[in-house]
Order: C-alpha cells, then sequence, then structure tokens
C-alpha cells in the first residue's frame, strides 16, 4: 500500500458527568487525511485545506505523530500529508485529536498494522502535546477506538470501550467565539466536596450502565457534571437557555462538549435530534454570535480508510 486516505472523527470529551475520563466519537462530522508514501524518510504536510493551521512538522500534530511513528518503527519510507479540515480548531471537539489519530491510524496501516489500538493512542497522545501541553487521552481514545470510551487509568494507560445503543445521536452546536483552554481550565475548581465527588461518580456508573442496557431514560437521568459545567457555562453565550431548550425538545441529555465553547446534546433517535437542532437554532438565531450546528450518529468505528 503506497497511498491511503482516511475520516477523523470529531470527538466530544468529558460527556458531563465523565469530566477528563470519558468521551465519543461522531459518525459524520470530521476531517479527511491523505498520507503518501515517498522514498526521501521526511515527513512533508503539502496541503491544509479549511483551517489556517502549520505546515511545520514539529508544531502541526500530524507531522509530531507521523515522525514519531517512522522513527519507532524504523520505515524505511517518508511520508507526504494533505489534511482537510471539516470543522474548526479550537471548537471543543477534537481538532487536533481528530489530526492525531487520524495520522497514528493511517501510517499504522502503511506500515502493516503493527500497532494495537492503544499503542495508536499513545502516540496520537504525543500529538497532544504539541497542540496543547498535555498527553491528554480522552478525544483522541474516542477517535481511535470509536463509540464511548472511558480513560480509567493514565499509570498504565487503560482505556474501556463501552458499547453505544444503535439508535443515540448527538447534536452539536458550536459558537464561533473562542475559549482558551487555560481559561476553561482555570475555572474548575482544584477540589471539591466529597457529597459532589460521591454524586458525580455515581453519574459516571449511572451513564455506563445506561450505554450497556440501552436504558435511555439511565443515560438522560445520569448526563450531569457538577465539577466543571456549573463554572465552565460562564464562558459559553446563553449555555442554560439552550441547554433547557434541547431538554424540551426532548434531548435525553445536554453538557459542554471538552473545554467548550461547543455544547453537545443526545437524542434516543434522529428526529428527536433534528428537534434538539431546531431548539438550539431558536436559541442561538438571534444572539449576534456566529455559530454552527451538526447532527451525528455516534461513530461505532471512529478512524476509518475511506
Ligand atoms: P479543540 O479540541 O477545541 O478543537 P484542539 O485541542 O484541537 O481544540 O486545539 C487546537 C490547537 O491545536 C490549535 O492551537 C492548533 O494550532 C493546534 N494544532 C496543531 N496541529 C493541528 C492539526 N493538525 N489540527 C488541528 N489543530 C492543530
Amino acid at each position: 500500500m503506497n497511498q491511503i486516505k482516511v475520516f477523523a472523527p470529531a470527538t466530544v470529551a468529558n460527556v458531563s458527568c465523565g469530566y477528563d475520563a470519558m468521551g465519543f466519537a461522531l459518525e459524520t462530522l470530521g476531517d479527511e487525511m491523505i498520507f503518501t508514501k515517498t522514498d526521501t524518510k521526511a515527513v512533508v504536510i503539502s496541503k491544509i485545506e479549511g483551517a489556517d493551521l502549520p505546515f511545520e512538522t514539529d508544531k502541526n500534530v500530524a507531522g509530531v505523530v507521523a515522525k514519531l511513528m517512522l522513527k519507532e518503527s524504523n520505515a524505511n519510507f517518508g511520508l507526504n500529508i494533505q489534511i482537510f479540515k471539516n470543522f474548526k480548531p479550537g471548537s471543543g471537539l477534537g481538532s487536533s485529536a481528530a489530526s492525531a489519530s487520524g495520522t497514528a491510524f493511517a501510517v499504522n496501516q502503511l506500515l502493516g498494522n503493527m500497532y494495537s489500538n492503544l499503542e495508536l493512542t499513545k502516540f496520537a497522545m504525543q500529538g497532544e502535546i504539541a497542540a496543547c501541553g498535555s498527553a491528554i487521552a480522552d478525544n483522541v481514545a474516542a477517535a481511535i477506538y470509536g463509540g464511548f470510551i472511558l480513560v480509567r487509568s493514565y499509570e498504565p494507560l487503560d482505556i474501556v470501550s463501552i458499547p453505544t445503543p444503535t439508535n443515540l445521536v448527538a447534536t452539536i452546536l458550536h459558537p464561533q467565539i473562542e475559549i482558551k483552554t487555560e481559561d476553561a481550565r482555570k475555572v474548575v475548581p482544584k477540589q471539591i466536596a466529597i457529597n459532589t465527588a460521591v454524586a458525580q461518580w455515581a453519574n459516571v456508573g449511572g451513564l455506563i450502565s445506561g450505554l450497556h442496557s440501552n436504558d435511555f431514560d439511565l443515560i438522560g437521568r445520569s448526563l450531569v457534571d457538577l465539577v466543571a459545567e456549573p463554572n465552565r457555562k460562564q464562558l459559553i453565550p446563553l449555555f442554560d437557555d439552550v441547554k433547557n431548550a434541547t431538554l424540551t425538545a426532548g434531548a435525553l441529555g445536554a453538557g459542554i462538549s471538552g473545554s467548550g465553547p461547543s455544547i453537545f446534546a443526545l437524542s434516543k433517535n434522529l428526529e428527536t435530534a433534528k428537534k434538539v437542532e431546531a431548539a438550539m437554532n431558536t436559541q442561538y438565531k438571534n444572539s449576534g454570535v456566529a455559530y454552527s450546528t451538526y447532527v451525528s450518529h455516534i461513530s461505532k468505528t471512529g478512524t476509518r480508510i475511506l
């Protein structure tokens, strides 16, 4: 194989109660990337469409991950990378994670599939260091494994795949404002009360049980975040209005995607997810804030060959 084209999905990290520990991948929203083997042993990013991103291979996560994998595997080829971005960096939908995991997946295919999903997640996490300074796993693991994932532990890295109910659909509102990850982190409390912690981990248990048993009501009851959302929501215009409108429209639950500004909602079928999208539009159309909305099933396969 000399060339491969892949789809690298957008991902929703945190998933309300699963702050810093859970994530899921979207089926239809994501980037496309083309990787072509070259015989120079160098990694070159020749095209980036859809976003203003660095072409330097030590600044672009795709370059970082590709170079690392070629070095670790002692590959006898180089790579030409083309990146087609379909959603914006800084949206809270894992833009850098999509490129990092798309690269890890594609390079592994070109190497003849020598690495496991866990190893690919570790490579992609090195890309996240280049993007945001820390080796965060929730977005990249969701993009590589597909479906819902739990980062059960970092030392050692332990990723758990959670089954995804077939009909579950996500609706996303992306307000085009900038929230610095640093600011989003700063507002999350360093310490929480024990009763808050108990409620949070009880909801994580409820969410995971609901996903296993297709219990949509339990999923909805468990989509509660007492740790990040109460403080982070102030950074997102009209957050409470949007959340309430999605629930009235029939969503199971809603919350902040990653560190924001995107808001996600989950619904038990496509019809409801579209009503939820209409409710988001009603809230935002006169807000003066530019925005996009998306409706997508949860991706069961994550990053895939096109
Ligand atoms: P979000 O998860 O909110 O979409 P990210 O965590 O993906 O945001 O952060 C985007 C940051 O990563 C930007 O500063 C961007 O310059 C950097 N970055 C480097 N390479 C890439 C890439 N290939 N795709 C997207 N962002 C990249």
